[in-house]
């Protein structure tokens, strides 16, 4: 292959330049070079320059016309696309704010072990670790402080483990341990504890100590399965295990475990989709005047049933639903089902009532709440003093200050606020002092045993009074007997609550309940 004269000069002072300015090596220019002439079309390649101010990327584009007898080099700086290339492999593979390998990439070295430890008959052990309550972290402290948090704990376990054993994220709070060529499991019962140990050191932040916890799953290969996707599933239901027993734990995946957290699975799955299947139904429970034995008013409670799981009780799937978040919208439906049947029902029976609804402390979360329930009272033309809104101690305890502000919104409104379930948590008398509760309502495991034991008519008598010293009403809970309908009308308990009264119905029902209402006293 011959070539002009003057396309020779061009091209060697063309490389010339290349190379005097660049580091690389000539033949690999050359190659190029030779590449573009004998294909006697473009050829394109990338190059880099060692600057002062760091490197810098060239792409060039080398054209060979025949025809003209020329070669034609076009050189462009790629610097900034490769940067941006290199961000987003950095995106696609590691979490931006640990610098851990993500989700994706952690997924595939866990992979990888896998297909390791099947060629060298080896054990593995794959560690699934949630942060205990860190939601409640970020939501007081801020999730600048939350954010802050994580590094250092992804920084902590990073320090705990083996090189060759890998750290990941996997999103929120939760975080992948992988840990090849184990022994057995006490070696991982070992590195648990050791895990749980280098926690114990208070992490600072901003100034501030702060002491984290750690809940952890463990899933073996191969006993617990013998692919990625099983053995993270498993490890995730070890580490529900892990924090019902009380957090800053361990658990091993068993087979029975597998038993209860498909059911769990299993009804987060068909939670989504059931509001617009119409599978829920609220049903109401009258409250009555201990003194006059009148319903006074109803508690709205919700029903679920579902095609394949049938009837599924609110304390199994309430948790579920604040989990999920889908607490939100069925929560919104309660509401809206509630009120519209308050009006449905003052307006047959022209009388007037109060409708209490009971809100999880996940419902709080959602900044339009208050609103939502403003509208509908508007739009149902209800008096704000005829909703009683139910909620626990629990969902003070968090201590965030939207919820006090819309607890106080709700009360400037003329809501009622009434604190459910006391004497099962903390009964700090504070709370009722701190927020402007109306009604405190007695656990119905208190009111069960008043007329058998002391202490329980002891506490119910202690609660009525003083309840009433702060101006609160107390409605009992769980009145299943005459003999306690006696006692608590005898304590001065203003409402009841029951069986003994009526389970709850559903709407239609529970209108003829209350059009014909006349307790049969013995
Ligand atoms: P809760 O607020 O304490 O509701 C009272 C529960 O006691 C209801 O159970 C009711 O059926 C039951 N009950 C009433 N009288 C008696 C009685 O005399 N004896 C006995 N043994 N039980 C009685 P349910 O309907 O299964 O609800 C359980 C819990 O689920 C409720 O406890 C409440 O915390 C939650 N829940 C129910 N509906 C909703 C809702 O719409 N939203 C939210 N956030 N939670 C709800
Ligand atoms: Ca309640
Ligand atoms: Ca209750």
């Amino acid at each position: 292959m011959g070539f002009p004269q003057k396309a020779i000069e061009a091209k060697d002072l063309w490389i010339a330049v290349l190379l005097k300015k660049a580091s690389i090596q000539r033949n690999y220019t050359q190659l190029h070079f030779n590449r573009a002439l004998q294909q006697e079309g473009e050829a394109s390649f990338e190059y880099e320059l060692a600057m002062p101010y760091g490197m810098v990327y060239f792409e060039a584009r080398i054209s060979h016309l025949p025809d003209n007898k020329q070669i034609l080099g076009i050189v462009r700086d790629i610097t900034e696309r490769h940067k941006s290339s290199e961000i987003i492999r950095q995106h696609a593979y590691f979490d931006t704010l640990t610098l851990l390998p993500n989700r994706f990439l952690a997924l595939d070295r866990l992979s990888q072990m896998l297909n390791e430890a099947e060629r060298n008959n080896e054990c593995a052990a794959v560690f699934f670790i949630d942060l205990d309550d860190f939601k409640k972290v970020n939501d007081s402290l801020g999730h600048e402080v939350g954010d802050k948090l994580l590094i250092a704990a992804a920084n902590r376990l990073n320090s705990a483990i083996r090189k060759e054993d890998t750290v990941g994220r996997l999103g929120g709070d939760e975080f992948i341990v992988l840990i090849r060529d184990i022994k057995s499991d006490h070696d991982a019962s070992i590195i648990a504890d050791a895990l749980l140990n280098i926690f114990r050191e208070p992490l600072r932040i901003d100034g501030r100590e702060l002491i984290l916890t750690l809940s952890i799953g463990i899933s073996m290969y191969p006993q617990n399965g013998d692919n990625a996707s099983e053995l993270l599933r498993n490890s995730d239901i070890a580490m529900y295990q892990a924090k019902a027993l009380g957090r800053n734990a361990y658990s091993f995946f068993t087979k029975e475990m597998n038993v209860t957290m498909l059911r769990r699975f299993e009804i987060e799955e068909q939670m989504h989709g059931a509001l617009e299947r119409n599978e829920f139904e609220v049903y109401y429970q009258p409250l009555l005047d201990v003194k006059t034995k009148k319903i006074i008013g109803a508690e709205a409670l919700l029903r679920w049933h579902n095609h394949s799981l049938g009837h599924i009780t609110p304390d199994e799937f309430i948790p579920i639903a604040e989990h999920t978040g889908l607490i939100i919208p069925i929560g919104q439906f309660v509401i809206q089902q509630a009120l519209s049947f308050l009006t449905y029902w003052q307006q047959v029976t022209q009388n007037k009532y109060v409708m209490a609804v009971n809100l999880s402390p996940s419902q709080f979360r959602d900044k339009e709440l208050f609103n939502f329930v403003k509208n509908i009272l508007r739009d149902e033309n209800l008096t704000a003093n005829s909703l009683e809104l139910e909620i626990t101690e629990g969902v003070l305890m968090t201590g965030q200050s939207y919820i006090a502000e819309t607890l106080m919104q709700f009360d400037l409104l003329g809501v009622k606020l009434s604190m459910d379930d006391f004497g099962t948590g903390y009964s700090s008398l504070s709370y009722l002092r701190q927020y402007a509760f109306d009604v405190l309502k007695i656990d119905r495991s208190f009111i069960n045993g008043i007329t058998l034991n002391d202490e329980d008519r002891n506490l119910v008598k202690a609660a009525i009074a003083m309840a009433h010293s702060l101006g609160l009403a107390v409605v009992a809970e769980g009145v299943e007997m005459h003999g306690q309908l006696l006692l608590l009308e005898e304590l001065g308990c203003d409402f009841a609550q029951g069986f003994y009264f009526s389970k709850p119905v559903p709407a239609e029902q529970f209108i003829t309940l209350s059009k014909n209402y006349k307790l049969d006293e013995p």
